[in-house]
């Protein structure tokens, strides 16, 4: 069966080092604990969409060795068809996390595979983005074929949906074949070179964003929930009150939920509903991928 979404990004083995300080310029230390944890957005997002059952596709690279084969098992553990991921003989991209007893991190990202990830290599799945409905990518993938992958989803008739992450420059080509831009606050300010203080400056910096020709944005707001902006107007969304105990992956646990919403309901107000009570969910759980509820999960919360 074709599956109705396509993922097309970036899989990362988190290397993940808890130390009591982080260390000094020079300083050698001992480190508590050590854990390797399936990661990278593409991969994150892909495992969020997978675990609310919802018809889930990956487009990306690892290499041939042990994390590749140890993130496509957490993929298809969590239900993401993986049969267009292609495996380079440069290593899989990892992500060296150091983490204090206070939450202070230093991460090195090393990209490995992912930036290998080509034009010709979307070209050569290129029958797996004709039969989905939704293309959903991140931006730790080259730009290139980022950008490529838009196109041609939009020369197809695709719903096109990107998360600008890690922030960097994009192009107005780029952001004409984007339906829906997912940005965090410092995202959406650094696009938009407008910085976002109040509910006035955070319109003003969409709306620089849709003159550029992004179709839609939805804004996340961390605990304050998110807001919808598009050509018609201007939706907050409040969130419920959780105790939140560590953020990591809120954003890749918002877009699965909403694209699995999405694709399920064809309707903004409900995907945006389902996609904050997902992420409440993540918050409360420790870990990134271990942290993204199932289907049962949100169905029972
Ligand atoms: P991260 O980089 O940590 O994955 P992000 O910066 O991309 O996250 P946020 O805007 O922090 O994204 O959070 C995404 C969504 O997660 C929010 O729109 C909200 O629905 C939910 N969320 C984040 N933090 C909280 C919180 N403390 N309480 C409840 N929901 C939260």
């Amino acid at each position: 069966m074709n599956a109705k979404i396509i993922v097309v990004g970036s899989l990362n083995m988190d290397l993940v080092v808890q130390v009591q300080e982080l260390p000094k310029e020079g300083e050698t230390l001992l480190g508590i604990a050590m854990s390797e944890n399936p990661g990278g957005k593409g991969a994150n997002q892909a495992v969020a969409i997978g675990k609310l059952q919802a018809s889930v596709s990956m487009i990306g690279r690892v290499g041939k060795d042990a994390h590749g084969a140890r993130l496509l098992d957490s993929l298809q553990q969590a239900g993401v068809d993986t049969q267009y991921l292609m495996e380079s003989t440069t290593p899989t991209g990892i992500a060296l996390v150091t983490v204090d007893g206070h939450g202070s991190n230093h991460i090195i990202v090393v990209p490995g595979a992912n930036f290998e990830l080509a034009v010709a290599d979307i070209e050569q799945q290129r029958a797996a983005i004709e039969q989905c409905e939704i293309v959903v990518l991140q931006l730790e993938v080259p730009m290139a074929t980022v950008v490529y992958t838009l196109k041609l989803a939009k020369e197809l008739g695709k719903t096109t949906i990107l998360n600008p992450a890690p922030a960097q420059p994009l192009s107005k080509e780029l952001l004409q074949y984007v339906d829906l831009l997912v940005p965090n606050e410092h995202e959406l300010q650094s696009l938009s070179g407008i910085e976002v203080i109040d509910e006035a400056s955070l319109k003003q910096a969409a709306i620089a964003l849709l003159g550029q020709g992004v179709q839609a944005l939805l804004v996340t707001l961390g605990a304050a929930g998110c807001c919808y902006i598009d050509h018609d107007g201007f939706t907050m969304y409040p969130t419920a009150k959780v105790q939140a105990v560590d953020t990591t992956a809120a954003g890749d646990s918002f877009i699965g939920g909403f694209v699995a919403g999405y694709v399920q309901h064809h309707d903004m107000a409900a995907a945006i509903a389902q996609a904050q009570k997902a992420a409440a969910i993540t918050v409360t759980r420790h870990g990134a991928q271990v942290s993204l509820p199932t289907w049962n999960e949100l169905s029972n919360a």
